[in-house]
């Protein structure tokens, strides 16, 4: 395992049958050290899903075909909507749904516990995989952690005979996945995986240079950090030692991301969590967002998980409307545009310099040359934004000042390349790479 691959899921550590590796964090997120003369089985490097995951072969041995979609994967059934409980749907990142069902699976005896990631663990900075046995700790776990967390590490503390629910980002889904499917024993006593549709995360660094710019001393720690607090979508919250509480809408802390995106988001082609039972995003609409109050986009992707939401919606746990399936990821295409094509793309230019980067085993049928300009000032940007130069000058800057001008050109950004990023999209369709 070399480390320029690693993009930090823990699926290695947890298959060390000496239970000597460890994931270590660091500033780029956690990575495996491994004891000298640590034996890993072949499984590790099939299911590693820093050198990429066979995703074709995946699609076949999970779903039994290639998938309906390829822009966000099989699909069962597409919903937007929320949890009925209006406490759940506060607490959520953007619906509440994630939460709803975890403690739905608890609370119906589905599930012995739900592995979930929880930023505060073990130190206001830091994230970790919990696993929560009560409803309060399913509570506590609620929102997006936009840090990596090494949430696979965790299968080796498994206890025999349970049977659990586990949240997961795309590439530690598709882990996992390949995991199950070579009969791991703790990966098969996982039988619901939640995920949420992801663009970006972002290297914990950032959080360290969003708190300098502020002002904060070094002498005055964090004590305690939420990424969606309040209202949908809901800003980030920290507060310090002192007493000091920065606040920063989601849209402004966005500005954050061409300086610390961490290389997962960059890399991976998969944006809505194609094999989770249930995948969950935002539901960006002018109509919701006019609404407030925290609207989920749900697709349900097994006939299991599809009959227990169905369930829940008689039960009023959730309340949920079904949507086209092609017309939901009109929602989305931008960053559905950024992981299928834009991540082929990164990929293909990174293996050109002698750059490690993932292989999926498939590719997009056609990229019209357009869209590669818009990448390489998408991809100019990133490689500047993550030097230190680069970050320096950010610091100097403040967040009243750059969060604005920065949303101001993402929105033109955005609204200038929609017709090239949303061009062919609606037909978009992969290749299946000859071996
Ligand atoms: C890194 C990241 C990037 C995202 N990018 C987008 C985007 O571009 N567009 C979009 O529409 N949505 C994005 N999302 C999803 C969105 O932020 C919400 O997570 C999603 O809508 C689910 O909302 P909810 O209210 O159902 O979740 P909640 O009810 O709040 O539950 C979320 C659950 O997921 C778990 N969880 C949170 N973060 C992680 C993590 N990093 N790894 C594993 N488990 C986790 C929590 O422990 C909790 O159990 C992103 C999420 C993440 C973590
Ligand atoms: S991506 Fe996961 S499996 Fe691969 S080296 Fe990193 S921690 Fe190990």
């Amino acid at each position: 395992m070399r480390r320029a691959i690693c993009v930090g899921c823990g699926a290695c550590v947890a298959l060390d049958a000496s239970g000597r590796s460890a994931m270590e964090r660091t500033a780029t997120g956690p990575k495996p050290v491994f004891a000298p003369g640590t034996a890993l089985p072949e499984l590790a490097w099939d299911a590693c899903p820093g050198k990429g995951i066979d995703y074709p072969q995946l699609y076949l041995d999970h779903y039994g075909r290639m998938p309906d979609s390829w822009l966000v994967g099989h699909i069962v059934a597409t919903r937007t909507g929320y949890a009925g409980d209006p406490s759940v749907r506060a607490r959520g990142a953007s619906g509440g749904v994630t939460t709803a069902v975890l403690l739905h699976l608890l609370q119906s005896g589905r599930i012995d516990a739900a592995i979930v990631a929880r930023q505060g663990v073990p130190a206001p900075l830091e994230a970790s995989p919990v696993i929560a046995s009560t409803a309060e700790e399913i509570l506590d776990a609620a929102q997006s952690v936009y840090i990596p967390v090494a949430m696979l590490d965790i299968l080796s503390r498994l206890e025999p005979g349970k049977r659990y629910a586990i949240t997961l980002v795309p590439e530690q889904a598709a882990a996992l996945r390949r995991l199950q499917h070579s009969g791991h024993p703790q990966a098969q006593q996982i039988d619901y995986v939640l995920g949420p549709y992801t663009g970006t995360a972002l290297y914990p660094a950032a959080i360290d240079s969003f708190v300098r710019a502020h002002g904060v001393a070094k002498s005055d720690p964090v004590t305690s950090l939420e990424w969606r607090a309040g209202e949908w979508p809901g800003y980030l919250e920290i507060k310090t030692q002192s007493g000091k509480v920065l606040r920063s809408k989601k849209v402004y802390y966005n500005f954050l991301i061409p300086f610390f995106v961490t290389r997962a988001s960059l890399q991976s082609m998969d944006f809505a969590n194609e094999f989770c039972d249930l995948s969950v995003g935002d539901a960006w609409s002018p109509a919701f967002e006019a609404q407030g109050g925290g609207h989920s986009v749900v697709v349900t992707r097994s006939a299991k998980m599809e009959a227990l939401v169905e369930e829940m919606i008689a039960a009023g746990a959730l309340v949920l409307e079904r949507e086209d399936d092609l017309k939901a990821t009109e929602m989305h295409g931008h960053m559905i545009d950024f992981k299928k094509r834009g991540g082929f793309i990164r990929n293909q230019w990174r293996r050109k310099i002698g750059l490690a980067a993932p292989d999926y085993g498939m590719e997009p049928a056609t990229i019209p040359p357009s869209r590669k300009i818009a990448e390489l000032v998408i991809s100019t940007l990133f490689v500047i934004g993550s030097t230190a130069p680069a970050r320096f000058v950010l610091r100097q800057i403040p967040e009243s000042v750059i969060g604005p001008v920065f949303n101001k050109l993402r929105l033109s950004w955005k609204k200038a390349s929609k017709p090239t990023k949303r061009k062919g999209l609606a037909d978009f369709r992969m290749i299946v790479d000859e071996e």
